[in-house]
C-alpha cells in the first residue's frame, strides 16, 4: 500500500514513512492510493475474530512494511481487558431491539481516542526503536486528545511528551488526569493563558523547522492516518456483532469534531462495509451538519465557536474533512487544490446545485445538530427509559441518530466519552452524579506534577532543550 497526498504534490510513501509526519508536505492529508475491497465471505468469517485478530486483519491491508508477525504482536498488546475494561473491547449495549451503544470508551481515560491512541503508543515505540529514532512530542490541548497522548506514550522507549494545557481552565476530573501521571517521559506545562495561547505555542515552535529536526519534535493530532485506519475497526466489530446476517444493512450515529471518527465509517462503507447510513451529530458548532444539508462548506471564525456543554466537539473547521473531499471529487488533487484555495481566499466553498453535489449522497451521510436542551432532554430520555446514563457528546449522536434513522435499519449510536468526565452536565440534567469507574475514584487528590510558564514560546523551548540532553 502506498500513500498519497490530497493536493497530488507527494511522491507516493510507504506506511512507516509516514507514520510520524503531520500534513503531507504539499499541505495537504496522507491518503491510501486505494481502500482494499473485503468481500461479503471475507466478513462471515471476520465474525470469529478477537478484537486484536479483527484489527490486524484491517490494519495488514494498509501497513506493509510491518512484518505481519510485528504487526500482530502490537495489536496484541494494545487491546487488552486490561487496558479496556472487557476481552470485548468495544461492547455493544442494546438499548431495545435496532437501537445500541457502541460502547468505546473504557480505555484508560475514558474517551473512544483512546482505542487509536493506545496503539499509536505502541506502534510508535516499535517504529522509533526500528529506526533507532527518538521523539518528543509537542502538543496542546483543552482536555481529551491531551490525556488520551499521555496515557498511550507514558513510560514508552524513546519518546516523550511536552502537552500544553490552559493552567486552571480544565475540569477537576480532566486535569487530574493529566497532572497526576508522574511517569519521568511526560511533561505537563501548564500555560497562564487559554487554549488557544497554547496551540500558538505549538505553532510557532513547530514553525522553527531547526529546533523541530534538532529535537525530533513530531505532534499526535487527529490528521494522523494511523489514528484514522485504527478507528475503522470498531465499525466493523460492531456491525459483526449485531447485523442479523452479514450483508444486511446497518447505520451509525456518530458525534462529530474533526470528522476522524465518522471518516474511519466512510473507510469501512468504501471497504465494503454494509453502512446503510452515516448519521453525522454536531453540536451547535454545525460546520459539517450545514455541508452535508446545503453543499455549503463554511469555516468559522474563532469568534464564532461556541463553547458549549460537548466541548470536545466545538470547532471552527474539521481537519479531516479534506480525505473526504478528496474521495468526492474522484480522487482528483487539482480539484482539491482548488477548493482549498477557496477556504484559504473566502472561507469556504459551495458545492450546492454542481454535479458533485449529486454526488453525494451515494456516500451515505445523512446529519443534524443539537442544542444544549437537546442534550438535556436525551440524557433525561435515555435515563428514564433505559436506565442508562450517557454523556453529553453521545446525546448529541443518540439526538441526531433518532431523529435521521430508518426504522426498518439497526441503529448504532457511538458513544465518545464516559458520563463521569462531564460530570457536570450530567448533575445538571439529572441531578445526580455519574458513576465513576473505581481507578479514577479520588483522582482530583492525587499528587500533581506541573510545570507552570507564561504564554512564551521561547520559555517553552527552553524546557524542552533542557530535557533533551541540549
Ligand atoms: C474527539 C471527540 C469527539 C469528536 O471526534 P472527531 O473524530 O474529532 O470527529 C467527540 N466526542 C468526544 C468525547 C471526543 O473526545
Amino acid at each position: 500500500m502506498r500513500y498519497l497526498s490530497t493536493r497530488g504534490g507527494m511522491p507516493p510513501k510507504q506506511f512507516c514513512e509516514i507514520l510520524l509526519e503531520g500534513l503531507a508536505p504539499d499541505g495537504g492529508l496522507v491518503v491510501p492510493e486505494h481502500y482494499p475491497r473485503i468481500g461479503l465471505a471475507d466478513l462471515e468469517q471476520w465474525r470469529a475474530l478477537t478484537y486484536p485478530q479483527l484489527a490486524l486483519e484491517i490494519l495488514r491491508r494498509y501497513v506493509d512494511d510491518i512484518p505481519i508477525a510485528e504487526l500482530r504482536t502490537l495489536t496484541e498488546r494494545t487491546y487488552t481487558a486490561d487496558a479496556f475494561g472487557s476481552t470485548e473491547i468495544t461492547p455493544v449495549r442494546t438499548l431495545e431491539p435496532g437501537l445500541h451503544i457502541l460502547q468505546l470508551s473504557n480505555g484508560p481515560t475514558l474517551a473512544f481516542k483512546d482505542l487509536a491512541m493506545q496503539f499509536l503508543g505502541h506502534l510508535f515505540e516499535h517504529v522509533l526503536a526500528r529506526a533507532g529514532r527518538n521523539l518528543n512530542i509537542l502538543g496542546a490541548t483543552s482536555g481529551d486528545t491531551g490525556s488520551a497522548a499521555e496515557y498511550a506514550m507514558r513510560g514508552k522507549h524513546g519518546i516523550r511528551v511536552f502537552m500544553l494545557s490552559p493552567y486552571g481552565r480544565m475540569s477537576p476530573f480532566q486535569t487530574a488526569q493529566m497532572y497526576s501521571l508522574q511517569d519521568p517521559n511526560i511533561f505537563n506545562i501548564g500555560i497562564r493563558g487559554v487554549f488557544d495561547d497554547c496551540q500558538d505555542i505549538v505553532k510557532a515552535v513547530s514553525n522553527d523547522a531547526g529546533f523541530k529536526a534538532r529535537y525530533g519534535i513530531g505532534t499526535v493530532n487527529s490528521i494522523n492516518w494511523a489514528r484514522v485506519i485504527a478507528q475503522a475497526v470498531y465499525y466493523f466489530k460492531a456491525y459483526l456483532a449485531i447485523a442479523p446476517r452479514v450483508g444486511d444493512p446497518v447505520s451509525f450515529a456518530v458525534p462529530s469534531g474533526n470528522f476522524g471518527n465518522i471518516f474511519a465509517g466512510h473507510i469501512a462503507r468504501q471497504m465494503g462495509l454494509p453502512i446503510h447510513r452515516l448519521i453525522l451529530a454536531t453540536n451547535e458548532n454545525d460546520v459539517l451538519d450545514e455541508f452535508f444539508r446545503t453543499g455549503c462548506y463554511r469555516v468559522r471564525r474563532g469568534a464564532e465557536v461556541h463553547q458549549t456543554s460537548s466541548p470536545s466537539m466545538d470547532i471552527s473547521k474539521a481537519s479531516n474533512f479534506e480525505r473526504f473531499v478528496y474521495d468526492l471529487v474522484g480522487r482528483d488533487p487539482r480539484e482539491v487544490v482548488r477548493l482549498w484555495a477557496l477556504v484559504d481566499g473566502a472561507g469556504g466553498f459551495d458545492l450546492s446545485g454542481t454535479e458533485l453535489a449529486r454526488q453525494l449522497p451515494q456516500y451515505g451521510f445523512v446529519s443534524g445538530a443539537s442544542s444544549h436542551a437537546d442534550r438535556m432532554e436525551i440524557i433525561r430520555h435515555v435515563h428514564r427509559t433505559y436506565g442508562v446514563i450517557v454523556d453529553t457528546h453521545t446525546a448529541d449522536g443518540l439526538k441526531v441518530g433518532l431523529e435521521c434513522r430508518d426504522p426498518a435499519v439497526p441503529l448504532v449510536c457511538l458513544e465518545t466519552a464516559l458520563p463521569a468526565k462531564f460530570a457536570g452536565a450530567v448533575r445538571e440534567a439529572l441531578s445526580r452524579d455519574p458513576e465513576v469507574p473505581p481507578t479514577f475514584r479520588g483522582i482530583e487528590r492525587l499528587p500533581q506534577r506541573v510545570e507552570v510558564m507564561d504564554a512564551d514560546a521561547d520559555a517553552v523551548k527552553s524546557f524542552i532543550a533542557a530535557r533533551c540532553g541540549g
